[in-house]
């Protein structure tokens, strides 16, 4: 049991090798020592820091009118939104002073992605919204997601093995017959069934057993551009389709799935194209918290620590740095997490994320710091309020070279 914050008000975190008080979270320093909090925090005058941090996180993900900066969210209605001093704004893409042609006029087939045009949608039932679509189809969509999202398999023919299954429909294989496999997903299909073949291709990487000490992140990455881990691509394109789930990453969930999502992808990887279609948003995100817990590097390594807690508490300009400078699974890993999580946060009017705990929770999975680590979650903080433009250029940089 760890002892009530009044007894030992003192939290040493053995990994930043720094001190904070538990109670208000200010550094455990001289100005501390021998004083309460009140008197700390009136010394140091931090408080108003601390207020800062918070309003930078809340604001990554909030709409403002671009005239006279109304703080919005909307539930129902149209996308064009007019604000109390009339200028209007596309809910979806934030384009300014739009008129309804900005909207797609085509009529809509439930349940399949539009195809029609790139222009927004006029209306959107927040229920039935795939957040997943606005994100990936809509005219908004960056080129990281393009490539990701576009990513053809690369198929070739040869013989059905014994014993095995078309990923797609799911029929047995006729022994020795030809069939299609594909060399980055490694999915064996029908002949007649490629043409069905969704997109996009997830590339996948067989675990290679005998690596001492476990693996990196950068052997569940396929040789391509951005180099993400396979997990990572599966847990967060499947967290993105339900990002109104209440609780998030936040409560625990109830699905069996926990520690496993290694095992079930590698399991079911060749025997369906959607892996993970019997688990729930809540589980598929606990298991990404727990892959990333887990394999062997964190993805902020503990040899740049040190960079990002300077920078996180004292010199955020250098944040963006301390991000290049990762190697390139790492920064790619990171850049597309943090996407996410913001897209997480976006809807945290729905999906009741309370940011406290969230930041604690990213703060353990990426640096592997205790809960408490006061230095890591200002690094988070920072993280999710970083304009998402700079973790795209991270992510693109290294398409095209
Ligand atoms: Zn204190
Ligand atoms: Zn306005
Ligand atoms: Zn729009
Ligand atoms: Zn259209
Ligand atoms: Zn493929
Ligand atoms: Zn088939
Ligand atoms: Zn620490």
């Amino acid at each position: 049991m760890e002892a009530p914050k009044e007894v030992d008000k003192v939290f040493r975190c053995l990994r930043c090798k720094s001190s904070w008080c538990r109670l208000c979270e200010l550094p455990w320093n001289d100005d501390h020592v021998g004083q309460t909090c009140d008197e700390a925090a009136l010394k140091i005058g931090v408080q108003k820091k601390q207020r800062d941090l918070e309003r930078m996180a809340s604001e990554a993900v909030m709409r403002k009118c671009h005239r006279c900066n109304l703080v919005f969210t909307k539930d129902e209605g149209c996308n064009r939104i007019t604000c109390r001093c009339r200028a209007t704004q596309c809910y979806i893409c934030r384009a300014k002073d739009i008129d309804y042609t900005h909207f797609c006029r085509h009529p809509l087939i439930p349940l399949t992605p539009r195809t029609c045009c790139q222009k927004c949608l006029l209306w959107e039932n927040p229920k039935t919204v795939d957040e997943n679509a606005i994100i990936h189809f809509g005219p908004t969509a960056s080129k990281y997601i393009a490539v990701i999202e576009d990513r053809c398999h690369n198929t070739h023919l040869q013989k059905a093995p014994a014993w095995k299954s078309c990923s797609l429909c799911q029929l047995a294989f006729r022994f020795g017959s030809e069939i299609h496999r594909c060399d980055g997903c490694e999915v064996m299909i029908h002949v007649e069934c490629r043409e069905n073949m969704p997109k996009p291709c997830i590339p996948y990487k067989p675990p290679c057993k005998d690596k001492a000490g476990g693996l990196r992140i950068v052997d569940y990455c396929a040789d391509l551009r951005p180099r993400l881990p396979f997990v990572v691509l599966r847990c967060v394109r499947f967290v993105d389709a339900d990002l109104h789930k209440p609780g998030l990453y936040t409560s625990n969930p109830s699905g069996v799935l926990g520690d496993n999502v290694l095992t079930v992808l590698h399991q079911e990887q060749q025997k369906s194209m959607q892996p993970l279609k019997d688990y729930d948003s809540h589980a598929v995100a606990e298991c990404l918290l727990a892959f990333l817990r887990n394999v062997r590097d964190p993805v902020i390594p503990e040899v740049s620590h040190s960079d990002f807690f300077a920078a996180g508490t004292e010199n955020p300009d250098d944040l963006e740095v301390c991000i290049v400078d990762l190697p390139a699974p790492h920064k790619n890993t990171l850049a597309y997490l943090f996407l996410h999580w913001q897209r997480v946060l976006g809807n945290a009017d729905r999906n009741l994320i309370e940011l406290g705990m969230f930041v604690r929770v990213i703060a353990n999975a990426v640096m592997r710091v205790p809960h408490e680590c006061k230095a890591a979650t200002d690094v988070v903080k920072r993280l999710l309020a970083i304009d998402k433009s700079v973790y795209e250029r991270v992510l693109e940089i290294d398409i095209d070279s």
